[in-house]
């Protein structure tokens, strides 16, 4: 009889060599000679996670408590394998394409990326596993017990086995389900060493099975006879239940995380599927084939009252086979901890992703950026979530005390997982599916499951008597084992009819009645018609043929010199010959990094992921792309709107620099003119000054000659400057207007009588009085000062030989006009435009002044809000001048 302690130590030995195992797989998928770690019975294998504690010990006991109705747990898989791997094919194709990490994962992404449908799954999938997790412990511990019940060793205790157990496991978890987060990158450790289990765990039940069959019963046709002797093989059927819990195994095996996380996630081709959509019924048909005949002659050979739980361990060690209940044990103990193992990787991943992370970056919403301390984050939150689970399991295990009948709570956590299938297959196959829809019937199935199964069925008083007996608040129709009244169906049967068919009910109503967002449409659209996105079951491994499109991509996106380099630097680092490289994951990886930092992380995956062909285009892919180029769009868009500023800037300031051109011009013009101006009466003044000083004998006449030109020509020259004082003040604006009311005809008045005084009879001035009679508001000094100009204008240019100067007023267009018309020959046509020019003088000898007259008063007119202007088209000199009526302020 081995005892406790030897157990023990076979454990850790077992528990050590699954670590090797492990570590070894993932070193050899690292170093990338992994294809047979990546092949179709490997995956098949791995499937066998199905198969728990439950399975292996469990069945037994099932088939010797009710008959044949265990069958129905292996024919639930089987029939999907068989029957819908096609839909198994769709569901591993989007999870693919979509790198979903979870089945919360792919719900919430189906649904556009709505974290909430994410939470509840995990939520629902935490509740219905943690038991699930606590019974595989509690059936490692009941294998220990038997040991010791037999055994020798003393100081057995349970609490302390399951909680080392518990503790080993976590850290198996931790250290090979955390390594990398990539979803991408498959833990290639924890498969390999679960598809070990899976063989330990088959060859110790097939072993069992023989023993009993040949060693026990003495042949197949012995044992036979036995079993139709024994009530097991009645084959009495309940349809409701045999219906019922195939169609749960069947949900529990497409939507169990832990299913969802070795069929999907550690999917590494799409191609496997159809290996195993045989040969994972077979392994059923294998592992369940001595299942009848050892709970048979279990029942026979072991006394009555033992645990028919326990048979495929207690019957060897009963006849002495201590051996073969060393490898049963071991088996039991391999279905045990694979299962917990991936249970706590799979919701760990959930847990992290859907609860931990999201509330850890919104708290941290200014550092999240920061991608090396999101990546060391998730890592720890893992496996803090895994460490939590195992103790949440563990505490479940105290605190539910253990006992109840294994099988019970495998079928009830079942029952909570299926209610995840209507949201998944409603997702898969039908785009009108809404993230409402999904919401509602998780939450309906949810809670009927809670109340009418998990509540009622874990005990522990969650649910009190009197609810079960009488309902709710005395309502009878409340009843958690009797909805509405209907009475008489078996718990599980009541529970999954009610949950499931609300829950569709649910879904189907909700997704009717509400509108999806683009978002959820595009991901329904991907979803539903997964197979039209994406081309093959490749993921990021292509041929060299590939690797030419890449070269031709890098080069554009690159450069061609650089895209050379950095595909030879790949070539030389594989060890090839050639200049491509083969395009390997860790290749295409490093590729896609490298044209990240160019085009943007999202576009590069695009556009890797559209020559490579592995994973189609996902809809978060595209909108950062569009997100990308519409970054671009923007930033072009500022360059074009900058660009035109600048050239109107540059066109402006041309334009500045040829008007200072023309300004310089002018002003060496002005100063040429000035300096004429001025030398002439100067050197007239010097001269008749010097004649003066230096001739002694000049007689009086000929001085008071002299005086008098050297006076006039003083005055000319005040005059002048005066003249330019007066225009250079008023071109500044410098000048201060004098506005007041007055009358047209006084200032004209005022005007005629300054110029004609002392020389009447020069000049006839023609006058219509009536007319004049009109109220001015204007600077009358300065409105004076041009009409003197023009009528001194046409006395001394007017070369009629009766000079006329006719002087009329018109209202014109709300605007006093005043029309200065003489009988002389006037300004010649080719002068009219520059004779308001300074210095412009049409004939120079003739002229009296210096050409300033017309520039002043045309710039005082321009002052006062009028106009002067040189009519065309009159026979003599024609000047009209515009001013504004009173009431009307000139503009200034
Ligand atoms: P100034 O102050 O030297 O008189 P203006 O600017 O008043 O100069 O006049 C410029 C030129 O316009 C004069 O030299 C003259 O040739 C011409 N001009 C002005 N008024 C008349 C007119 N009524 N008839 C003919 N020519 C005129």
């Amino acid at each position: 009889m081995p005892t406790l302690n030897l157990m023990v130590l076979v454990c850790l030995a077992y528990v050590a060599l699954l670590f090797i195992v492990a570590f070894a797989a993932d070193r050899l998928a690292a170093t990338g000679r992994s294809t047979w770690l990546r092949s179709p019975l490997i995956y098949t294998l791995s499937l066998s996670i199905y198969c728990t504690a439950w399975t292996f010990y469990g069945a037994v006991g099932y088939a010797a408590r009710s008959g044949l109705e265990y069958v129905t747990i292996y024919l639930g898989p089987t029939l999907v394998m068989v029957g819908w791997w096609w839909g198994l094919r769709k569901l591993v194709r989007v999870g693919r394409s979509q790198r979903v990490t979870s089945i919360a994962d792919l719900i919430s992404s189906r649904y556009g990326k709505s974290n909430l449908l994410a939470i509840c799954v995990t939520v629902l999938a935490v509740v219905g596993i943690t038991p699930y997790i606590a019974l595989q412990l509690q059936s490692i511990t009941l294998s220990f017990s038997i040991f010791f019940e037999e055994g020798t060793a003393g100081g057995y205790n349970d609490a302390s086995v399951v909680f080392w157990v518990a503790a080993g496991l976590a850290v198996f978890a931790i250290l090979f389900g955390t390594r990398n987060l990539d979803a991408n990158e498959r833990h290639h450790g924890v498969v390999t060493a679960i598809a070990l289990e899976a063989v330990v765990k088959l060859i110790a039940l097939l072993g069992v099975g023989i023993f009993v069959v040949w060693g026990l019963s003495g042949g197949v046709s012995e044992t036979m006879a036995r079993i139709d002797a024994s009530p097991i093989g009645q084959w009495q059927m309940n349809g409701s239940r045999w219906a019922t819990i195939t169609f749960l195994a069947m949900a529990a095996f497409v939507c169990l995380p832990r299913m969802f996380q070795v069929m999907v996630v550690e999917n590494d081709d799409e191609r496997h599927l159809r290996t195993a959509s045989w040969a994972f019924p077979t392994y059923l048909l294998l592992i369940s084939l001595f299942v009848v005949p050892i709970a048979v002659v279990g029942l026979e050979v072991m006394p009555k009252g033992s645990n028919p739980d326990m048979f495929v361990l207690t019957v060897p060690l009963s006849q002495g086979q201590e051996a073969l209940a060393m490898l049963s044990f071991l088996g039991g103990f391999s279905s045990a901890t694979s299962m917990v193992i991936v249970a706590a990787m799979a919701l760990s991943t959930m847990v992290s992703n859907h609860v931990v992370m999201p509330i850890w970056l919104s708290s941290q919403s200014d550092r999240a950026s920061v991608s090396g301390d999101v990546r060391h984050v998730i890592l720890l939150s893992r496996r803090v979530s895994i460490a939590a689970i195992m103790a949440l399991g563990y505490f479940y295990f105290r605190l539910s005390g253990g006992g109840a009948a294994l099988a019970s709570i495998g079928l009830i956590s079942f029952a909570g997982i299926a209610q995840i299938l209507p949201a998944l297959v409603g997702g898969l196959y039908w785009r009108g599916a809404t993230r409402s829809g999904a919401l509602a019937g998780l939450t309906v199935g949810f809670g009927l499951w809670l109340y009418t199964l998990l509540l009622p069925g874990l005990g522990g008083g969650l649910m009190p008597d009197w609810v079960l007996q009488d309902g709710p608040f005395g309502l009878s129709w409340l009843r958690p084992h009797a909805l509405f009244g209907i009475e008489g169906l078996d718990p599980i049967v009541h529970s999954v009819v009610w949950s499931m068919s609300l829950n569709v009910a649910a879904f189907c109503a909700a997704s009717l009645l509400s509108f999806p967002s683009p978002l959820e449409r595009l991901q329904g659209a991907q979803f539903v018609n997964v197979f039209d996105h994406s081309s093959g079951p490749r993921g990021w491994t292509g041929s060299v043929a590939q690797s030419e499109d890449l070269m031709i991509m890098s080069q554009r996106i690159l450069g061609a010199r650089e895209a050379q380099e950095l595909f030879q630097r790949e070539a030389a680092l594989q060890g090839g010959r050639g200049h491509l490289p083969e395009p390997t994951p860790l290749f295409l990886e490093r590729l896609e990094r490298e044209l990240g930092g160019s085009v943007g992380a999202a576009a590069a995956h695009a556009m890797i992921g559209q020559i490579v062909g592995g994973s189609s285009v996902s809809v978060e892919d595209l909108l950062a792309v569009a997100d990308e180029s519409a970054q671009l769009m923007e930033y072009s868009g500022q360059l074009e709107v900058k660009s035109t500023e600048l050239a109107r800037t540059a066109k402006k300031l041309r334009e500045a620099n040829e008007k200072l051109t023309q300004i310089s011009l002018q002003k060496d013009d002005f100063l040429s003119q000035i300096s004429h101006e001025l030398r002439t009466p100067m050197t007239s003044i010097r001269a008749f000054s010097e004649i003066l000083r230096d001739t002694d004998e000049l007689s009086m006449p000929e001085q008071n000659r002299y005086a008098t030109i050297i006076h006039d020509e003083a005055l000319r020259l005040t005059r002048l400057l005066n003249d330019l004082l007066d225009l250079s003040v008023m071109e500044n604006g410098q000048v201060t207007l004098n506005m007041r009311d007055g009358s047209l005809s006084d200032v004209l008045d005022r005007a005629v009588s300054a110029v004609l005084a002392g020389a009447e009879g020069s000049l006839v001035v023609r006058r219509r009085r009536g007319s004049e009679e009109v109220q001015v508001r204007s600077d009358l000094d300065r409105l004076a000062q041009v009409f003197i100009n023009l009528i001194a204008n046409a006395q001394k240019y007017c070369d009629a030989p009766q000079p006329e100067l006719t002087i009329s007023v018109h209202d014109v267009g709300g605007q006093v006009v005043v029309d200065f018309i003489d009988n002389g020959s006037g300004v010649p046509e080719q002068a009219q435009s520059t004779v308001f020019e300074k210095f412009f003088r049409v004939n120079a000898e003739k002229a009296g002044g210096a050409g300033l007259g017309l520039a002043i008063s045309r710039e005082i007119m321009l002052r006062l809000g009028g106009d002067l202007i040189y009519q065309q088209g009159q026979s003599g000199g024609a000047f009209r001048v515009t001013l504004p009526l009173a009431g009307q302020e000139a503009a200034l």
